[in-house]
């Protein structure tokens, strides 16, 4: 057997572990750049225990709340500038996937000069400002992995730093914060976790350990399916899938993702379809695909989730995603021209051609 496992975040998975943990805030500086999006943190009441656990401590903080969801280039220099002007010694990012991701982006780019050319390759030097990230959606796991990933125009897609300097140092996480999700963004982030899972599951980096933690959070996510499809998100189903998506976010900071994420950029960068719906309207058809060359792992995958076959899947996502978006065959063309050139392709343990991602792109919106 051969195991590599490297997570250097602290993990505090807990109701109110922002008050309770207050004290932590004081290890990391004086002075705070809090990264959000422009609503939801001041919504839902993050924002508000972080700015009170600051000012207990005497910690002082500048607000960037500028974050657009699939932040860009652009947007993240503005926010790094910002860091600058304010001598914000730590970042505490607040948010979605957007906003966690564009506070590692600034954490880094405050720290290191990095042209547009540079910046998804590096070379990095070692300096970054300190991480605290708080997850208010459970879908990206982004609290857990080594990955921002920004709206890149060169590339007409979106592409991730990855570099072990972006982990957080600490990830304070409270199911209360997505108590008031609507049910669309829910099953969109709960459907990306589950994604995040399954690709693991079928990545030629899983090992032991990553296979054992996917395991636990596709259950703990199939076990909401109904309650997704009801739309009966109780505490209980939020505590459920904000822990799944924590663990798939685990998965894949050691498994990268495949085919489903690289074919689902495009359907965000040029229809701005979510990121977790974007992989979901995939998931079922690249497990078909899978299925020709790796039947027992996806009959085991399928074991798991309680489901006969794949198109019983294919019927749950169906169900959960509604009417789906009209997209050309040529636009297909163009996607999987896009996708096949991606890192992630490299990733899968069956390798798809340009043909086979047209073809999954065509039977996911058939
Ligand atoms: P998001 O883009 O962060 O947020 C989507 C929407 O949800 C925003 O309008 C946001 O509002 C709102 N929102 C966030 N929390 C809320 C809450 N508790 N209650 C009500 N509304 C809330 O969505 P996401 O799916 O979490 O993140 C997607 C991004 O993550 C993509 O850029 C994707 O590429 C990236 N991603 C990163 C990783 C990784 O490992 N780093 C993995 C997967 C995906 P506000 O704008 O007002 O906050
Ligand atoms: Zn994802």
């Amino acid at each position: 057997m051969s195991v590599h496992f490297f997570l250097p975040t602290r993990v505090l998975l807990d109701e109110d572990c922002v008050r309770k943990n207050a004290s932590l805030f004081k290890e990391f500086g004086t002075k705070a750049l809090i990264v959000t999006g422009k609503h939801s943190a001041r919504a839902n009441g993050s924002l508000q225990d972080v700015t009170d656990a600051l000012t207990a401590q005497g910690i002082g903080f500048a607000i960037f709340d500028k974050v657009e969801t699939n932040p860009t280039i652009a947007n993240v220099r503005e926010g790094a500038a910002f860091a600058k002007q304010n001598n914000a010694d730590f970042v505490i990012g607040i948010g979605g996937g957007s906003p966690m991701d564009a506070s590692k982006a600034i954490a880094l780019l405050a720290c290191q000069n990095l042209p547009d050319q540079m910046l998804f390759t590096g070379p990095y030097t070692q300096q970054i400002l300190p991480l605290i990230l708080l997850p208010t959606t459970a879908g990206t796991g982004s609290e857990v992995t080594q990955y921002s990933i920004l709206t890149n125009d060169l590339a007409q897609s979106k592409t991730s730093i990855a570099t072990p300097l972006l982990f957080p140092k600490l990830a304070l996480i409270d199911a209360k914060y997505t108590s008031g999700l609507p049910l669309r963004t829910t099953i969109n982030t709960a459907i990306d976790a589950l994604s995040h899972a399954i690709e693991g599951m079928l990545s030629t980096k899983a090992n032991a350990i990553t296979n054992l933690l996917a395991e636990e959070s596709i259950r703990k996510i199939v076990r909401n399916f109904s309650n997704l499809l009801n739309g009966t998100t109780d505490a209980s189903c939020r505590a459920d899938l904000i822990y799944a998506s924590t663990l798939a976010g685990i998965v894949i900071a050691h498994t990268g993702t495949t085919a489903v994420h690289c074919m689902g950029y495009s359907l965000t960068y040029f229809h701005h379809i979510d990121h977790g719906r974007a992989n979901g309207l995939l998931l079922a058809s690249f497990l078909a695909f899978a299925e020709k060359q790796q039947p027992e792992a996806i009959r085991h995958l399928l074991n798991i989730m309680g489901l006969e076959d794949t198109a019983a899947f294919r019927d749950v996502l169906n169900r959960l995603f509604g009417e789906k978006e009209k997209i050309t065959n040529e636009e297909f063309q163009k996607f999987s021209g896009l996708a096949i050139h991606a890192k992630n392709i490299a990733n899968c343990t069956t390798v798809p051609s340009q043909d086979d991602l047209y073809n999954m792109y065509v039977q996911s919106f058939s």
